[in-house]
């Protein structure tokens, strides 16, 4: 990365404790030096006839021609006649896949000390394609599509991500001794890309076992790979071995090369503009922005800065049990830095 041209970076605040966490996030970049210039878009209050949603065409354009942004948590508006936010953003940007690191924080114990997992989830289609009806009164039916074309995809991403973070393994999760076809699908062209990569392991795990050794023994995992439902379960599932949703943070990929980072959680209404919010989530978030743009050293001093913050233990927000507003735990992270 060259430190004398700055790289443009699309930035929703969002809504509820996003604009908060925004600031967390802008006040760390600035403290570390990092060479993005944010470009900030904000949810609009009236449905933009060209995207159908709240979001404006030129906050999708904006990502579009950087080719990498941050999110904030959004409220879908109440009202018809629109698209939700992230179905809009899902669709205009061809998020295909959404992408979770979950590792063991030191200092914030949990049940375990030794996760370090990723899950990858396919985003375009499965359960999630909207195709349902009502054959008769008492019988409705749901199509689960599953495509070569978005199983190849994602699975080219899994491996692709293993590979250049140094991962070992890469387990597909599926169930494809019921649903034959459609993760039978999955696994076929799971097991094509496979063969690219014969320095990753590849094993295939049916999903009702994954649950289980993933509650027992979470260091058994290393990159996982499955289609929308499963990987909708598995990520919280995951996020919740390591403490939960204000801790987890999330990027999506889409065609072209698109990422678009983005806190797990809501937007808080309960507690937005309190400056009680914890903004790591969306902090690490931006550390995957970072590493997706290959700016690394800037991303592992940053990551650094947020752990050793949360593992000294002095200053904590209080959904990990401290007494510290945003503002002062981002003041120490920055310290930190
Ligand atoms: P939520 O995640 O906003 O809140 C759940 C609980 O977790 C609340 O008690 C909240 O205070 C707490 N919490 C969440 N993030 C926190 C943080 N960073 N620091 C401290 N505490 C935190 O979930 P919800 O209440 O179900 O949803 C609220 C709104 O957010 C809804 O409008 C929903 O549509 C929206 N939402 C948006 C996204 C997104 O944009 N990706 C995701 C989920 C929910």
């Amino acid at each position: 990365s060259s430190v004398s041209t700055p790289i443009r970076a699309t930035l929703f605040p969002g809504d509820g404790i996003g604009p908060e966490i925004a600031d967390s996030v802008k006040q760390v970049f600035n403290a570390a030096d990092v060479p993005i210039e944010w470009e900030e878009h904000y949810v609009g209050d009236q449905i933009d006839p060209r995207t159908q949603s709240f979001l404006t065409w030129e906050s999708l354009e904006s990502v579009r021609r950087n080719g990498v942004g941050l999110k904030g948590p959004m409220a879908t508006p109440i009202g018809k006649g629109h698209r939700s936010l992230n179905l809009t953003l899902r669709k205009e940007l061809n998020l295909y896949a959404n992408v979770r690191p979950c590792y063991s924080l030191s200092g914030y114990k949990t049940r375990y000390d030794n996760v370090n997992l990723v899950t990858i989830r396919e985003n375009t289609e499965g359960e999630y394609s909207g195709l349902e009806h009502q054959v008769v009164r008492g019988v409705v039916e749901s199509l689960k599509i599953i495509t070569r074309q978005a199983s190849l995809r994602v699975a080219e991403y899994a491996f692709h991500f293993a590979k250049s973070h140094g991962r070992e393994r890469v387990s597909a999760i599926h169930k494809a001794n019921i649903m034959q076809k459609t993760d039978g699908l999955f696994l076929k062209c799971c097991r094509e890309v496979a063969e690219k990569y014969p320095e990753i392991t590849y094993e295939e795990v049916i999903i009702d076992n994954c649950c289980m050794m993933l509650v027992k023994n979470p260091a058994l995992f290393d990159v996982l790979v499955m289609p929308n439902l499963y990987g909708d379960i598995i990520s919280d599932l995951c996020a919740g071995l390591i403490g939960g949703l204000g801790l987890t943070p999330s990027c999506n990929i889409g065609m072209g090369g698109v990422a678009l980072a983005e806190a797990v959680h809501g937007s808080a209404p309960d507690i937005a503009g309190k400056n009680l919010a914890n903004p790591t989530a969306l902090l690490l978030s931006a550390v995957l922005m970072l590493r997706h743009l290959n700016i690394h050293d800037k991303a592992e001093q940053i990551q650094n800065a947020i752990l050793n913050t949360i593992a000294e233990g002095k200053y904590r927000t209080a959904d990990l049990g401290g007494t510290s507003t945003t503002s002062d735990f981002t003041k120490a992270i920055c310290d930190h830095l």
